[in-house]
């Protein structure tokens, strides 16, 4: 009896080692590829909803490992299919688009690249968001995945979005047929890199993952006129300071303690020389909530103080308020999200997964799930983990997303993503989708 219960406790030990052994054996057989492909794409970066040599390149290698890739799906956006007998279908989505951010970190494969942005400008073009970095993950997680097809069973689609850092490309996709005139998804997944965690750890955040984000412009009315006789003017420079500061008070002062709420003016426009009062001030917001009581509550917020500024000084007509762009927070399916936490710590190990808490960045990913695809979005450390340790023992931050500084430790994060999307992919190929529906609780609390 004790002897039999030895070989099987051997015999499981085994399997166990065998399948880490074999597991990094495919991580390295892909890595290499993966890695080349990454170092490519940061010094090629392409501005959102221009992503066209991106997209044709990642067309491209899914096509050589075995993938039937459609192009041209919303604008610049790519769909890769690969069918391998029945099962469930899923998603990995990744973005193709980068930023207006001329890149710093002095790094040998640095972008110099400049380009036209909408409105003719030549601006600089940096990865600033690693973008590159989850191109180059599914990448290597489509090349094991078509390797070893005997590991899953079901159909698996890559999606490479374009424009997500104008919340944009997500609904082209949708509109241009991607749940229709491909098969619709069970589930769909994503990762996004960030610098608050060390390289190697992936978060999970169950529910509510970002934040609700809208955009709005404010043109403030005044009455122009010479700067040295402000009683013959309505300044609307005035009125737009006041408004600015009245505004601060949502959050602080509306808003009850403990729930998010971030309104800030990221601009203001007015004038041209300093002794001419102008008519007019523009201003730019966003605004970040996480529950929609919230957000409802500082958009009605934000309309009533701008008018009542304006109208307490005498502004001719009322301001004009534009909410040009929004998008939904992602919401994290909580008993799917649980279920992958485990399938994330037995493919990193227990150490390497933590929770996270929402944050208040946003995303367009949102609108998979909002098409009622259940959808499960994580996070990937990429910060350099000694420097990740210094700066958290002195007290500061490494440079976020979006910074001209930005530079995620490329080899550990990279291996994490790769390992990180085969097992989430495996595991939901692997569920028969009616599990899959039955253990996911459903749509999103909003
Ligand atoms: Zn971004
Ligand atoms: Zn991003």
């Amino acid at each position: 009896m004790i002897n039999r219960k030895i070989v099987l406790v051997l015999v499981l030990f085994t399997s166990a080692l065998f399948a880490q052994t074999s597991s990094s054996k495919e991580l390295d057989a892909v890595y290499p590829d993966a890695h080349a492909f990454y170092l490519d794409l940061h010094q090629s970066p392409e501005l959102s909803g221009h992503e066209t040599g991106t997209a044709s390149k990642l067309a491209t290698k899914l096509r050589a490992h075995g993938f039937d890739v459609t192009e041209h799906v919303g604008r610049t956006g790519i769909v890769a299919l690969m069918k391998n007998g029945t099962g469930s279908t899923v998603i990995l989505r990744t973005e193709l688009d980068a930023l207006p951010v001329e890149e710093k970190t002095g790094l040998p494969y640095a972008s110099k690249v400049h380009a036209k942005d909408d409105a003719r400008h030549d601006v600089p073009v940096m990865h600033a968001c690693g973008h590159d970095l989850h191109m180059a993950s599914l990448l290597g997680a489509a090349e094991i995945m078509a390797k070893d097809k005997n590991s899953w069973h079901g159909t698996l689609i890559l999606i490479g979005q374009p424009a997500e850092e104008t919340i944009s490309g997500a609904k082209w996709m949708i509109d241009d047929g991607l749940l229709k005139r491909f098969p619709r998804p069970d589930v769909i997944v994503a990762l996004h890199v960030h610098n608050e965690a060390p390289a190697g750890v992936v978060g999970v955040a169950p529910g509510t993952y970002d934040a609700n984000a809208d955009s709005l412009r404010i043109t403030i009315y005044g009455k122009g006129g010479h700067g040295s006789a402000p009683h013959t003017a309505i300044d609307p420079i005035v009125i737009a300071a006041r408004t600015i500061l009245a505004l601060q008070t949502i959050p602080s002062r509306e808003i009850k303690p403990g729930d998010m709420a971030v309104v800030t003016v990221g601009y203001i426009h007015a004038g041209n020389k300093n002794n001419i009062i102008p008519d007019d001030a523009e201003l730019g917001l966003t605004v970040r909530t996480y529950k929609a009581d919230v957000r409802k509550h500082v958009l009605a917020a934000i309309s009533r103080i701008t008018k009542a500024e304006a109208a307490a000084a005498g502004a001719p007509r009322e301001p004009l308020i534009e909410h040009y762009e929004s998008t939904d927070s992602v919401y994290n399916d909580p008993a799917l999200a649980q279920h992958l936490k485990a399938v994330l710590e037995s493919a990193l190990g227990k150490s390497n997964v933590t929770m996270d808490d929402p944050i208040t960045a946003s995303e367009d990913f949102s609108q998979f799930v909002e098409q009622g695809i259940p959808g499960f979005y994580f996070s990937l450390g990429g910060a350099d983990p000694a420097k990740f340790a210094e700066a958290k023992a002195a007290g500061t931050t490494l440079p976020s997303n979006h910074s001209s500084l930005f530079a995620p430790d490329a080899e550990p994060a990279l291996r994490a993503g790769i390992t990180a999307e085969v097992a989430v992919l495996r595991n939901l190929l692997n569920t028969p989708a009616e599990q899959l529906h039955q253990f996911i609780s459903g749509s999103p609390a909003k």
